[in-house]
């Protein structure tokens, strides 16, 4: 099978075999295996923040109305919208030095948002704000979330450097009691849990780690100081001079890899996986753009964005992308009356192979090197790994200063001035840089909250999920009472591509809930046993099996790095799949209307 020759026709056999080749070459023992930085004393310095100085302050003891723990847009999100509930005392509290969260600590020269900014980037109408391009740079997104928490007043009781120890529910007072690693004693009445989805990064466990001599560090913590340039500048002058090394090829890798060619004395790119990195096509916006935009327009746009992503029919696809044309289309084949499920299957698996065709076919055009060009090509169905976009990733393999390593086996081990790679292949270089990505989404909540949440009778979260998540729509649990959790992927709410969508909802219903429970004048809300047996029965059945297509995929973090059978049906989404978001959405909105069935509430 020759599958990047444009004419080549489908053949499943052949393609099948090669992508499970391509697979079985990568499914090797302890691939996955990471150090986890969260208690790694030898690699602390791999979780400092290079960006804001540590201030020493006095421990607080006091009360709030609200404590958000994440400080990320799910919960300046969440915080806006108490904000206009009528809350007094909202607290942000985040280990980063500022809020923005993943746009806080991924400041890697050319950080981008890949999906539209029109769309992505909250609150657009709440700061009357419109993106300086179709796909916003991380300093436009932070700068825009700081605007938010300056407009309603968050900074005030704000939190920073602080990491939260533990939230305990203290019966007697009806309070949420919150320590942190600055001494702090916070009472808070209400606490939303927005900790984020990709808050964890990611070093894996290599042999010889520790001794590299040079300098390394995580994309999650660019180091400007030894770089040179900024994240609003990225010259990276103090490399003109340096051998860098990059491991992985992921959606950080591809947006930085072409400013550290530029810059770099010499480049080593460290493949395991290639990425399939469709059009960008990014460009300022256009003066026309806000032009004819009446009040609403931003829900709309998002709401348009999600339709086509399900599939929905709408008058125009107002987006318009790689992930409207494609993304959409491999989750919803075309269809005929009549066609069997073998058929339909059939039907999809063409139409994928079509779009990793044009993939494959887009590298032969841009790569000169046929060598490169043939290792740069995924062979893996499209949402095996999630889609990249790129104009300037592919080019840079035409730059004679950057290599291309090809190590699908990964690394061997680091030695003192490099890297030695499982086939024996040496090379030596003064700085590594880990973009080796972040604890999977699916990563069970209570680990990415990071610290003990204890609610009635002592029970820790951790223990009560052990098994999977147990909630009321995703976002309430059983046993913690007054406390939200933001919907996040593999937790029983849905699953949005542009998560923004599904965080501003959510904070529109955490907003929403409490303002009727303040009219109300209720004290502390739980939940009823049985309405979380109920939306546990939900989704349980609305539960797809999708491990025969997963488990053929090459592993990463889409299918548990290639354990399939490890995911628990518990962490399903309303509606199978990634979810159905509209009809989730039509849930919270009729829950509110009737009186919040299924709390048990106390005035
Ligand atoms: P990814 O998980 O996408 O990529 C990590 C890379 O590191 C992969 O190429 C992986 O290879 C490689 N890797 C991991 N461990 C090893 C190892 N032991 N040896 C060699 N290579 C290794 O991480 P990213 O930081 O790129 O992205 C994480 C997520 O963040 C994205 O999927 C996306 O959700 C989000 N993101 C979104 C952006 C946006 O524009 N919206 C931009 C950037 C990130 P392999 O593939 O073989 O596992």
């Amino acid at each position: 099978m020759q599958p990047s020759d444009k004419s080549a026709h489908f053949d499943p056999d052949a393609v099948h075999a090669k992508y499970l080749e391509e697979r079985d070459k990568r499914l090797i023992p302890g691939r996955a295996a990471i150090r986890d930085l969260t208690g790694d004393d030898v690699f602390a310095k791999y979780r400092e923040d290079p960006f804001t100085a540590y201030v020493q302050r006095d421990a607080l003891s006091d009360e709030v109305d609200v404590a958000i723990i994440g400080a990320g847009i799910a919960g300046v999100a969440a915080a806006v919208e108490l904000r206009k509930a009528g809350l007094k005392r909202i607290r942000l509290i985040d280990q980063a030095g500022g809020v923005g969260g993943t746009w806080y600590w991924n400041r890697y020269p050319g950080v981008m948002c890949d999906v539209e900014s029109y769309s992505y980037m909250p609150m657009l109408e709440e700061l009357n704000y419109i993106p300086k391009n179709r796909y916003a740079f991380g300093d436009e997104i932070r700068g825009h979330v700081e605007g938010l928490a300056r407009k309603f007043d968050l900074y005030e009781d704000a939190l920073f450097h602080t990491g939260v120890k533990t939230t305990t529910w203290d019966e007697g007072i009806s309070r949420w009691v919150i320590r942190t690693d600055r001494g702090d004693e916070i009472r808070a009445r209400y606490v939303v849990m927005a900790v984020g989805i990709l808050n964890l990064m990611k070093l894996p466990a290599i042999p010889g780690m520790e001794l590299f001599k040079g300098k390394s560090f995580h994309t999650g913590r660019w180091d400007y100081d030894y770089t040179g340039g900024s994240q609003e500048d990225p010259q990276l002058s103090k490399l003109a001079d340096k051998v860098v090394a990059i491991m992985g090829t992921g959606a950080s890798a591809i947006q930085c890899i072409p400013a550290l060619a530029e810059s770099s004395k010499h480049l080593y790119v460290f493949q395991r996986t290639p990425s399939a990195i469709g059009v960008r096509g990014n460009h300022p916006t256009s003066e026309d753009f806000a032009k004819d935009l009446g009040p609403g327009w931003h829900r709309q746009r998002m709401y348009n964005f999600q339709q086509v992503m399900a599939a929905m029919p709408v008058d125009v696809d107002l987006v318009d992308d790689g992930w409207t044309h494609h993304f959409a289309k491999v989750h919803h084949p075309s269809m005929e009356p009549g066609m069997t499920p073998a058929e339909i299957m059939r039907r999809a698996e063409e139409e994928d192979f079509a779009i990793m065709e044009e993939h494959r076919a887009r590298i032969d055009e841009i790569v000169k090197d046929a060598q490169a060009a043939e290792i740069l090509k995924p062979y893996y169905r499209y949402l095996c790994k999630r889609p990249c976009f790129h104009d300037e990733y592919l080019p840079t393999f035409n730059r004679p200063n950057v290599t291309l390593i090809d190590c699908p086996g990964g690394v061997e081990r680091v030695t003192e001035r490099g890297l030695i790679l499982s086939d024996g292949r040496e090379f030596e270089f003064d700085c590594l840089i880990y973009a080796t990505g972040f604890e999977a989404e699916a990563t069970p909540f209570p680990r990415r909250a990071g610290h003990e949440i204890i609610g009635r009778g002592g029970v820790r979260l951790a223990d009560k999920w052990e098994s999977g998540a147990s909630t009321l729509h995703g976002m309430m649990t059983r046993g913690f009472p007054n406390l939200f959790i933001m919907p996040c992927p593999g937790q029983q709410a849905v699953v949005t591509v542009n998560h923004t969508l599904i965080t501003v909802e959510g904070a529109e219903h955490v907003g929403a809930t409490v303002k009727l429970l303040e009219e109300s004048k209720i004290k502390v809300f739980d939940v009823s046993g049985e309405a979380e047996t109920e939306w546990k029965e939900i989704i349980l059945s609305s539960y797809v099996d999708g491990s025969a297509i997963m488990g053929a995929c090459t592993p990463s973090r889409i299918n548990n790095e290639g354990n399939v059978s490890a995911v628990s049906p518990l962490s399903g989404s309303y509606g199978g799949g990634i979810g159905d978001f509209f009809g989730f959405r039509q849930i919270l909105d009729e829950w509110r209307d009737h009186g919040l069935v299924g709390l048990e509430l106390e005035q």
